[in-house]
């Protein structure tokens, strides 16, 4: 019962040794090892559960065993591997900031954007390079619509509290988005929904978006 049972790779153990994390949580350590796995997860999780690291850990080891994958350069705007929506601001930058210490030389670089602020200074910071994207649905939207991101080769989608999205409207945007990441081969995306509520609505987006997956109530 300790982070370094599960194999994430050796940057992000000592990562999460300097976060002093030293007993995964009931989410993580459930979560962590279906995700390490490749399968897409449905996953029950309140605030204050530990869900951040539960998805940021494997998506971080994911990309740091694909990392010299060829990416298109400037044709249509920059090439993410992963996505994770958030439905506010103040949880998009709490997620960055997270994801920002467990990626620490690694390699992988984490760019955050959302809305209510002007777009251009996080159109150069991501021109500057992003593996994983925190975002907000309705700023990634914008993005996609000024060509400035592109979501072809997105390998992993998370989607915190997916619920209070919903309940904010971002529906639409979200599907908007999801629709970029089915590109060709079938299979390649990851996805992993984390909710605290499991209405009829969150359980239609789980079967949209989730292939195969597993679902975890902790
Ligand atoms: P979250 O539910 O992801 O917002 O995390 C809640 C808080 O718990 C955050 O401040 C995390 O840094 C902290 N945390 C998450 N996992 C662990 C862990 N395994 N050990 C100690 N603290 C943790």
């Amino acid at each position: 019962n300790t982070f370094a049972e599960i194999d994430l790779g050796e940057a992000l153990n000592l990562n999460i040794q300097r976060c002093k994390y030293v007993k995964p949580t009931p989410v993580q350590r459930n979560a962590i090892p279906i995700l390490a796995a490749g399968r897409d997860l449905m996953a029950c999780a309140q605030t204050g559960s530990g869900k951040t690291a539960a998805f940021c850990f494997p998506i971080i080891s994911g990309i740091m065993k694909d990392q010299n994958i060829e990416r298109p350069r400037g044709v249509r705007g920059v090439y993410p591997l992963a996505v994770i929506l958030s439905p506010t601001r103040e949880l998009a930058c709490q997620i960055h900031d997270e994801a920002r210490k467990f990626s620490y030389q690694t390699g992988v670089k984490v760019v955050v954007a959302y809305g209510g602020t002007p777009v251009n200074q996080q159109i150069r910071e991501l021109e500057r390079g992003v593996d994983i994207l925190v975002a907000t649905p309705g700023r990634l939207n914008d993005l996609l619509e000024r060509g400035r991101v592109s979501l072809q080769m997105v390998r992993f989608l998370a989607l915190d509290e997916a619920d209070r999205m919903l309940d904010m409207g971002f529906e639409p945007q979200i599907r908007k988005i999801v629709q970029q990441m089915d590109m060709p081969p079938p299979g390649a995306r990851q996805t992993m929904l984390f909710s605290a509520t499991f209405p009829r609505e969150i359980q239609r987006l789980a079967s949209d978006f989730l292939s195969n997956y597993i679902f975890l109530a902790v």
